[in-house]
């Protein structure tokens, strides 16, 4: 990496006059016109008093403004600090009182109930930017003189405090360097085969890993056009995956694509490659993917604190419900509870190391050392190597079901609940037992329209797994409740059928 960290990187690869990221409808930015806008960002955060090393911290909707905010921020030096647009008020204050951001860039609508919570952070200016990349932001970034510079930074400087989703506690946030951002970003680039000509199709949000690191630092390092939309949209994806050559998306991106009967092959002609990751794709929308599009999506896992850990193959067999092998570079093992190394196919704690694995938790060294076992970071995901090296995830350690002394994975029996005609999703949780010390409930949310099954018809589609694997209580209930990443929230979950067996 060159003396400007992990942007001079990116920056030595624009393609100046190309397109960078084509709004549907709406403008084509080039390279040059993002890196412009991103040094005259750059000219008002200094301007604001924001030095190296200060944090900026960003709730705002999808915008090119948004992705020249971010490369501002990198080429200053500043350490960014995106947050999800979903989180309120209250959560927002939370974040504030922990990253202590010297700037704040926010919705115009929300800044006023922001101002309190920012000055107690001891936050120097709160600036908006809106859906259109209108805002106080760009108003200061024509007053000021474009920083045109690029900060020079060392390796293990500190580019962003990515927060973790919060599906099993509060959100931490994660330090990650400018060397984190650079392998992991080399290394997909590299692995996913990205080539010249590729067009991406950009759906996802830019306030988390996927759409702002894996999405946009590949298309980036490619110098290839992003077509960029807002939000996901069955009616936009479909007409602008004409255009496209790769698609990242979570599963559910997936599985609403395919509940659209008139989507099919023609829709992807060409495509060379789609991607999911954020959550466990079904095997089951893997392979009506293939069926519908003749498209085998390659499923990876990562996360806030290691980025991308592991992928399926781009030659090779992408097998479902594998995320495939560690990236280059990147070790995994699976350990026990006493950090034993475990033979291939048994699940336990998986475990990384390598250059994508992040600094600490922000202001947290207490937690920081529990997550650590040596140099290996303990993900607090449960899974298994096989023989070749290929890694299955089984689920978190928090959601281990620990019944009679057996443990029990929830997502081997969530697959076979979600297969049943009726159910449209499920989560298998383990409460409190008077005998067992954890009993399994399933909770289950209707397919609308569809007739419910009843206890038999479950019973039966459980028949296939040991008895003590099986749920003894069933609740239905309309919806799972999923934090604001769309996760299923299963400590909620826990706590409201906590008296299930009482
Ligand atoms: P928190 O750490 O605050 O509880 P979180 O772990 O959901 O929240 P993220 O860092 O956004 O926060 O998500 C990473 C997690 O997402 C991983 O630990 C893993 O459990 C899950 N995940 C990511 N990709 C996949 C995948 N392909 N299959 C299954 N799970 C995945
Ligand atoms: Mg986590």
């Amino acid at each position: 990496m060159t003396d400007g960290g992990f942007f001079s990187l990116l920056r030595a690869r624009f393609p100046m006059e190309a397109p960078c990221l084509t709004i549907p409808g709406g403008p084509v930015w080039t390279y040059a016109m993002i890196d412009a806008l991103s040094a005259r960002i750059a000219g008002a955060l200094l301007a604001c008093g924001a030095r190296p090393g200060d944090r900026v911290a960003v709730q705002v909707e999808k915008s090119a403004q948004n992705v020249a905010l971010y490369l501002a921020a990198l080429r200053t030096g500043l350490v960014y600090v995106p947050l999800n647009t979903a989180y309120t008020d209250e959560e927002v204050a939370f974040f504030l009182t922990d990253a202590e951001p010297a700037v704040f860039i926010c919705a115009p609508e929300r800044e006023d109930a922001f101002r309190p919570a920012a000055r107690a952070a001891g936050t120097k200016a709160i600036m908006t930017l809106d859906a259109d990349g209108r805002g106080t932001l760009i108003d200061c970034a024509e007053d000021n003189i474009p920083y045109t510079n690029i900060e020079p930074r060392a390796e293990d400087d500190t580019a962003v405090i990515l927060y973790t989703s919060g599906t099993t506690g509060r959100s931490k946030g994660t330090v990650l360097t400018q060397r984190n951002l650079a392998s992991n970003a080399l290394a997909l680039h590299e692995i996913w085969g990205f080539r010249p000509g590729d067009a991406l199709l950009h759906a996802l949000p830019i306030f988390h890993i996927h759409g702002l690191f894996v999405a946009l630092h590949t298309a980036m390092l490619n110098g290839a056009e992003i077509i960029f939309l807002p939000a996901f949209d069955v009616a936009a994806v479909r007409e602008n995956l004409k255009r496209a050559t790769v698609m990242m998306g979570v599963p559910t991106f997936y599985a609403r694509l395919l509940a659209d009967p008139d989507f099919g092959a023609e829709d992807c002609a060409g495509v060379r490659l789609f991607v999911s990751g954020s959550a466990p794709l079904s095997p089951e929308t893997f392979k009506a993917f293939e069926a519908r599009t003749g498209h085998r999506i390659l499923e990876r896992y990562g996360m806030s604190e290691a980025g991308m850990i592991a992928s399926n193959p781009l030659d090779g067999a992408r097998i479902p419900g594998t995320v495939g092998f560690a990236l280059p570079d990147v070790y995994v093992r699976i350990t026990d509870e006493t950090g034993v190394m475990l033979p291939p196919g048994e699940p336990g704690n998986v475990e990384v190391k390598g250059p994508n694995v992040f600094a600490g938790y922000w202001r947290q060294p207490e937690k920081t050392k529990e997550a650590f076992r040596g140099p290996w970071f303990v993900t607090g995901d449960i899974g298994a190597l096989d023989e070749e090296g290929r890694l299955s995830l089984v689920g978190r350690a928090k959601d281990l079901v620990i019944a009679g002394g057996y443990n029990i994975y929830p997502a081997e029996i969530e697959q076979i609940l979600d297969a049943i005609p009726g159910v449209a999703e499920s989560a298998v949780i383990g409460v409190p037992h008077p005998d067992m010390g954890e009993g399994v409930v399933a909770v289950l949310a209707p397919q609308t329209g569809a007739p419910r099954p009843d206890d038999a018809a479950l019973a039966a589609a459980l028949e296939r797994l040991a008895r003590f694997k099986r749920p003894r209580r069933f609740f239905w209930i309309d919806a799972l409740p999923r934090n604001a990443m769309g996760k299923v929230q299963k400590q909620a979950l826990r706590e409201r059928f906590k008296d299930a067996f009482a």
